[in-house]
């Protein structure tokens, strides 16, 4: 039993939408029927994607040559 994804409460499919004041899951296709407007609901999707993808790249500067005269 992994907490990972969200099921419509509906038709057990996975769901994509959730009620901004609750906990009720729907996937996309009951939300459209349940709700005209989609605007009432949340974007899971949204809640999952806050982990930020960092990249750095760093130069590395090597002066490693001496000239001595
Ligand atoms: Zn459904």
């Amino acid at each position: 039993m992994g907490g990972m994804g969200k099921k419509c409460i509906i038709c057990d499919a996975e769901a994509q939408y959730c009620i901004k004041d609750s906990t009720t899951y729907y996937c996309v296709e009951c939300a459209r029927e349940t709700f005209s407007d989609l605007d009432l609901l949340v974007k899971v999707t949204d809640m999952a994607q806050k982990v930020k993808a960092q990249i750095e790249s760093r130069d590395v500067d090597l002066s490693f040559n001496q000239d001595n005269s």
